[in-house]
């Protein structure tokens, strides 16, 4: 075969090839390329060869080429990386170039071949789906989620500047009776256009995000004092005062506006923004369009909101349970389930135990709720079985529940009514729980146990009882403190020490041990090799709706938020 013959063959198998194919010789000019890569530049062959990469792209983009194209002469090798590229259209697309030296007839290298991958739409849909999980839908705007790290950046800064932060919180008023009354497609064009009104009332270096269904933040990142951060909450205020057409009618929109400082009022994102949360509670009760700095008496205030708002969450149904798995680590499988309650309110959004439990005991509303949850479980129970999965279910139960005198028949009434057996149920008590009134607990234990309930003690190590306190109770098994889960990087830490004593002790005394709160795989190999009974985490599964608990429950379970 002739050169010419070569070279005529050598183009065609190149012609060939579906992605775009350059070549150039080591001064970086083109020496020829494919179809593909005429039709991606949108030029002729003849236009590209002979030239180098600042004659075919713009400067920023040629910059890079050209500094990749050294550093592959230098190292030689295989070279894969992104950057873009301007196409014929002078559109600019995500690609993926491979890069590689090839050699002349002695060794000798002589040039680079490249290809391009586009990946345009690849990064398209990974952008979209980071925009999608760090913003709402509805109004385009950042998220709850974006907001705490946006926050969490700027208390960051604050901190270095010696400077003060505010955040408002911003409830539109009666959005509910909208809602209700216009339809769910007015409510929405309303919140979209709260949106865009607090969009063009701040500037570029605030954060707006809306974290509740009506309700929206606003991050000012640097205020004078507090004053000035009320100023900058009524500049809100009156953005959204203006008449509004919806659904054909003028709409006058207000909202209540509750401010909080940084560091006045809290140091951290989390209780920043509830503080202008509770603020906001107070602008609520002062009427209509009120704009209200946070001061500690609200904290109170809005307790008593929620306080009224859980008086009705039974009746209304707005609470529920999640069930988290519990393995058994000799055998990989789940055994039982802890109910945790969850409140979803209208308004208040998703409330969690932590934050509505205490206002539960204080007020004896923990006695009706209680009751139901013990119910709610055993039936859920008694759900896996007729699904041929006999799971154990765990309910805590509050001091003020355990210390009932008709606690124990109320137990007894509810697995009497759902049909479950009593070994099917757990009730976990707190330590704190079981050390009060010695007598009288035991007492209580032990009508429970005649029963056949199986009985844990809760939150361990948090108390101040002793184990050996602790055998002259009917317990079936002990619960380890999520605070002592052990951490392998502090491998001979006190933490580590204390869980693998805890665990030897108990099974001195023939209880069970379960670990809670584990969240890594190291910590669940520490807990085997402490011969830990059984643990719940994270990393084992999250509290999911109950029947879903089933279809994972055989597996090995995997890790899925709630
Ligand atoms: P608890 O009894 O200690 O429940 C375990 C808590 O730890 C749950 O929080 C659970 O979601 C969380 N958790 C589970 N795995 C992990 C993990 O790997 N890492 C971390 N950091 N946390 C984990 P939750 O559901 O918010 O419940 C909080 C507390 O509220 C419970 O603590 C319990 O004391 C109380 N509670 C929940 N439901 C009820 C109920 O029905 N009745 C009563 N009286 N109290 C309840
Ligand atoms: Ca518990
Ligand atoms: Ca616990």
């Amino acid at each position: 075969m002739s050169e010419d013959e070569l070279l005529h063959e050598l183009q065609s198998v190149i012609d060939a090839i579906a992605a775009p194919v350059f070549y150039k010789d080591r001064a970086g000019v083109y020496r020829g390329c494919n179809k593909a890569f005429e039709k991606y530049l949108g030029r002729p062959r003849a236009d590209i060869v002979g030239t180098t990469v600042y004659d075919v792209a713009p400067r920023d983009l040629a910059d890079t080429y050209r500094d990749a194209d050294e550093a592959l002469f230098r190292q030689g090798g295989v070279q894969v990386y992104e950057a873009k590229v301007r196409t014929g259209d002078g559109s600019r697309r995500d690609v993926v170039f491979y890069k590689a030296l090839f050699h002349g007839r002695h060794g000798r290298v002589s040039g680079l071949v490249g290809t391009i991958l586009d990946i345009t739409e690849r990064k398209e849909a990974e952008r979209a789906l980071e925009h999608q999980a760090f913003h709402d839908s509805l109004t385009g705007l950042p998220n709850r989620a974006l907001f705490m790290d946006r926050l969490e950046v700027a208390l960051g800064a604050a901190r270095r500047r010696n400077d003060r932060l505010a955040v408002a919180y911003v409830d539109v008023d009666r959005f509910k009776i909208v809602n209700d009354t216009l339809g769910h497609a007015a409510g929405d064009d309303l919140l979209r256009e709260v949106g865009r009104r607090l969009t063009a009332a701040c500037r570029e270096s605030e954060t707006i995000a809306r974290i509740g269904a009506d309700e929206f933040a606003v991050l000012f990142p640097s205020v004078a004092d507090g004053p000035a951060a009320v100023a900058e909450g009524n500049r809100l205020a009156l953005a959204l005062r203006p008449e509004l057409g919806i659904a054909g009618r003028d709409l006058h929109m207000t909202a209540s506006v509750g401010v909080a400082l940084f560091p006045e009022d809290g140091q951290d994102a989390e209780s920043l923004l509830r503080c202008a949360d509770h603020a906001m509670y107070r602008a609520k009760q002062g009427g209509r369009n009120h704009v209200v700095l946070f001061s500690p008496a609200d904290r109170d205030a809005s307790r008593l909101e929620l306080e009224t708002c859980l008086h009705r969450a039974l009746e209304r149904g707005e609470l529920s349970l999640r069930y988290q798995p519990q393995v058994d680590l000799r055998t990989g499988r789940v055994t039982a389930a802890e109910a945790l309650l969850r409140w979803d309110h209208p308004r208040l959004g998703a409330v969690m135990p932590d934050r509505f439990i205490p206002v539960a005991e204080e007020t004896g509303l923990i006695i009706p709720i209680g009751a139901w949850v013990l119910t709610e479980a055993c039936r859920q129970a008694v759900g896996w079985r007729e699904a041929g999965s006999p799971l154990r279910v765990a309910v805590n139960v509050s001091a003020l529940q355990f210390h009932r005198n008709d606690f124990a028949e109320l137990v007894a009434a509810a697995l009497h009514d759902t049909g479950l057996e009593p070994g099917g149920l757990e009730l976990e008590l707190t330590e704190s729980t079981v050390v009060r009134e010695l007598e009288r607990t035991s007492r209580q234990m032990q009508r429970l146990r005649d029963l056949g309930v199986r009985l844990t003690v809760d939150d361990f190590g948090t108390g101040y009882s002793s184990l050996r306190y602790l055998q002259r109770l009917p317990i079936g098994a002990l619960k380890i403190d999520r605070s002592f889960a052990p951490n392998p990087e502090e491998a001979c830490g006190e933490r580590v020490l204390l869980a693998q004593a805890i665990i030897a002790l108990a099974h001195g005394l023939r209880l069970e041990v379960i670990a809670e709160g584990i969240e890594t795989d190291e910590q669940l190999a520490l807990l085997r090799r402490f011969e830990c009974d059984a643990a719940q985490g994270f990393v084992l599964g999250h509290p999911v709706v109950g029947g879903e608990l089933l279809r994972r429950g055989e597996a090995a379970p995997t890790p899925d938020p709630e």
